[in-house]
């Protein structure tokens, strides 16, 4: 448990208390810390959490976050990845659980995030976006106690189109970053409007080297989708009791649902560079 010690260390710069009470409160404080002029150190302190099922797009809308506020996104599947790739003496124990869509113990978990925030600290890193984390109301609960969280992002879409979206996730195994080959057109049915998302190609340096997660296959998304409404739905609650949860309905692909989550996060691309650079 000593690492999970360390994630505890109030002293710690990445655990940078915000007193919000209100996901309104959440939202309209991440506008000001960016237009009043508090500088870089200030900005930087977004400490957010994106939830949703798998292969609802946390990854994707996380990391372009993460880009456009300048802190980190960390993905504690990615964390698991990296352990199962590094051949260490977790890895076969990992292999097993992952592969099955199972989760992952709360302390190898907490481990993994711990290592990587003290890392991350030590390159002078603050604030995060995490994503896939927390993932139970123990981890959720343990969170709460260690840091304050800003804002949750709660990303939503038709269950359907998530499976094939699954189905069609291809990573490059060289530089990591994820793709989606998967074409959906989804039909209106019972009230809901249809749905297109046109697929996410890589570029053709990558395109020779594109692989699908073991976990990716029918049964065992489907076993994840299974484990997510039991053991992570009920942190969509814990979240919104806290008023922090901002519920977002994916309305299709990247190009339509990225200016409007920028909308609903009242954030404005070229404002948000160009306080960046100023
Ligand atoms: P993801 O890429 O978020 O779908 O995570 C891949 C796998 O890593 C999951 O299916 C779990 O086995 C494991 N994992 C990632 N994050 C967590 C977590 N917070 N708690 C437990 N297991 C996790």
């Amino acid at each position: 448990m000593a690492a999970l010690t360390r994630l505890m260390k109030p002293t710690s710069t990445i655990i940078t208390r915000r007193s919000l009470s209100t996901t309104t409160a959440a939202v309209s404080d991440i506008q000001s810390s960016l237009s009043d002029g508090k500088g870089g150190s200030s900005r930087n302190n977004f400490q957010w959490v994106f939830l949703g099922v798998p292969g609802v797009g946390k990854g994707t809308y996380a990391s372009r976050l993460s880009s456009l506020l300048g802190v980190p996104h960390i993905a504690t599947g990615d964390l698991v990845r990296n352990e199962l790739a590094s051949k260490g003496p977790l890895s076969n124990q990992l292999a097993e659980i992952v592969n099955q869509g199972k989760l992952v113990s709360d302390e190898i978990i907490f481990n993994l995030l711990s290592k990587r925030l003290e890392a991350g600290e030590a390159k002078g890193e603050s604030g995060f976006i995490l994503d896939g984390f927390p993932r139970t109301i123990r981890q959720a609960e343990i969170l709460n106690e260690v840091t304050e969280i800003d804002l949750v992002v709660n990303l939503k879409l038709r269950e359907d189109v998530l499976v094939e979206k699954c189905l069609g996730r291809r990573i490059c195994s060289e530089c990591g970053k994820g793709f989606n080959v998967a074409s959906i057109n989804a039909k209106a049915e019972n009230g809901r409007p249809g749905m297109s998302m046109a697929p996410l190609l890589p570029p053709s340096h990558c395109a020779s080297k594109l692989v699908t997660r073991a976990d990716d296959t029918e049964e065992v998304v489907k076993e994840r989708l299974r484990i997510y409404q039991e053991k992570s739905q009920p942190v969509e609650g814990f979240y919104r009791d806290l008023g922090k949860l901002m519920e977002f309905d994916l309305p299709g692909g990247i190009p339509e649902s990225w200016p409007k989550l920028l909308e609903a996060l009242n954030l404005d691309e070229y404002e948000v560079k160009r306080s960046a650079v100023a």
